[in-house]
């Protein structure tokens, strides 16, 4: 399938190469869901390719989205916080 730029995978894992944790928005990913350093971004992204997994956890707003994506993997409640919107501190 084709990505849908929905931001999740860029939101919802936990990335260690970024330093990224689990529902943090990548500081990396711009305000219109594409990633800014997409030529240099790490392995673990150029290796991920949108499949079944994006449309499982398809909801309207990122937050949803996020929350399905831990939902499915168990993890919902190892994060306090839930996505940043772009901007915010
Ligand atoms: S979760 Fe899937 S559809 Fe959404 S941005 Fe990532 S690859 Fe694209
Ligand atoms: S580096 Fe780019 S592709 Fe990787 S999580 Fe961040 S915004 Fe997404």
């Amino acid at each position: 399938m084709d990505c849908l730029k929905c931001s999740t995978c860029c939101t919802a894992p936990d990335i260690a190469t970024l330093g990224k944790g689990l529902g943090e928005r990548c500081r990396h990913l711009d305000d219109s869901g594409l990633c800014g350093i997409y030529g240099e971004r790490p392995a673990v992204c150029r290796g991920y390719r949108p499949d079944e997994l994006c449309r499982l956890v398809a909801a309207p707003t990122l937050e949803e989205r996020v929350r399905n994506y831990l939902r499915l993997f168990g993890v919902e409640d190892e994060i306090g916080a839930m996505p940043r919107s772009p901007g915010r501190s």
